[in-house]
């Protein structure tokens, strides 16, 4: 892993970003804002799941004021999505939108940013730049000489001089793209000509599979350089899938402690028991512990020494040929047999337990491990 990239620290609503504070998820509801009450329902599932910023659409007046209904009842950060009529910024600061995401391809006149600059200097919020491959500037879309990455880093330069100019840093940056290797390559540029919190992200990533796959990929070679301050995974799915799957990419590169980290083989011919069946067994029951926030430690674990990224490793492994191995790394481990499992704790072999029984007791010695301090 790089040393993280040093950028300015933003606050949005009750929550700084940038600098040295945790890399955060976010997500965005996906019905009409002015529809706020299943707005307010999709946000709380996010809440839950983990998500720490929120952002809506903004298509009109009725959805600018539903701001103010929506924010009144979550308790994460709401960000505007503003595109096209730069009133509906100034109408969406004023509904108490704690940040707002300007897309620098449709709102660009000198004027009427300067108005959205000053409210939002008045009600101290910040600028998203939000440029998209889709709707890059058009000075720069139809430049054949410039690669996607450049026009977009280009784009967001530009539109960055302009709220300097305005005496304005409250600033936030994405560039995203659908391909991922345009999306590296836009992010490592603009952090080596900027120094302000990179919001990560892709766009339009199609079959939420594939989707799941691009993110994991662009997000954690962006994150394993140092570069990045929030990320949206972008899915053709429920928002709360983006969140998980958020989840799943900053622990895995110990940015993040959502929960026990579970370790499972791939099973083989030599698997005696249903390995699948019960590691989804053990996600499902171990999702329910509550999210805990990005750069804490788990709070089982709370005065131990540091284990796997500090959020406990569960090891699941088919037979005894790695299983015994894996256990020495894992906090619990379980290495099965024909009818019985080895249960290993801190590398210690504790018991044998039936197979039908193992999800129990993994899940008991695991509250034990929980509940000591
Ligand atoms: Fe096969 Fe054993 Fe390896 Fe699992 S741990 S994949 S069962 S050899």
């Amino acid at each position: 892993m790089n040393k993280r990239h040093k950028t300015k620290e933003i606050k949005i609503g009750n929550l700084k970003i940038g600098g040295n504070n945790p890399i955060v998820i976010q997500s965005m509801a996906k019905v009409p804002t002015k529809d706020y009450r299943r707005v307010i329902a999709q946000i709380r599932k996010l809440e839950k799941e983990g998500c720490s910023i929120v952002r809506v659409a903004v298509k009109d007046e009725e959805d600018a004021h539903a701001i103010l209904k929506i924010k009144n009842a979550i308790r994460i950060p709401l960000v505007a999505d503003i595109h096209f009529n730069w009133k509906l910024a100034i109408c969406a600061i004023k509904s108490g939108a704690d940040k707002i995401r300007l897309n620098p391809g449709n709102i660009y006149k000198k004027q009427e940013v300067k108005e959205i600059v000053n409210l939002c200097r008045d009600y101290s919020i910040p600028i998203r730049v939000g440029l998209n491959s889709g709707s890059i500037p058009k000075t720069f879309r139809y430049n054949a000489r410039l690669r996607p990455a450049l026009k977009l880093v280009k784009a967001a330069l530009d539109y960055i001089k302009l709220l300097e100019d305005f005496n304005f840093t409250d600033i936030v940056v994405s560039l995203k793209c659908s391909n991922v290797l345009d999306t590296i390559e836009a992010y490592q540029k603009i952090a080596q000509r900027c120094s302000y919190p990179l919001h990560l992200g892709l766009t339009a990533t199609g079959f939420t599979e594939a989707g799941k796959i691009k993110s994991a990929v662009a997000l954690g070679v962006l994150l394993s350089q140092g570069i990045g301050d929030t990320i949206r995974v972008s899915l053709t799915d429920e928002p709360q899938q983006e969140v998980m799957i958020a989840k799943y990419i900053l622990s895995s590169l110990g940015l993040g402690s959502f929960g026990p980290e579970i370790i499972s083989c791939p099973a083989c011919g030599r698997t005696e028991v249903d390995i699948e069946k019960i590691v989804s067994e053990l996600h499902h029951k171990l999702s329910a512990i509550p999210a805990w926030p990005a750069g804490r430690r788990y709070p089982c674990l709370a005065g131990r020494q540091a284990l796997s990224a500090s959020q406990g490793k569960l090891a699941v492994m088919g037979c005894v040929v790695n299983g015994p191995g894996e256990a020495e790394d894992a906090d619990l481990a379980i290495a099965f047999g024909k009818k019985e499992g080895l249960l290993y704790k801190n590398s210690k072999f504790i018991k044998k337990v039936s197979s039908a029984q193992a999800v129990d007791e993994l899940l008991k010695e695991w509250s034990k491990i929980c509940t000591r301090t």
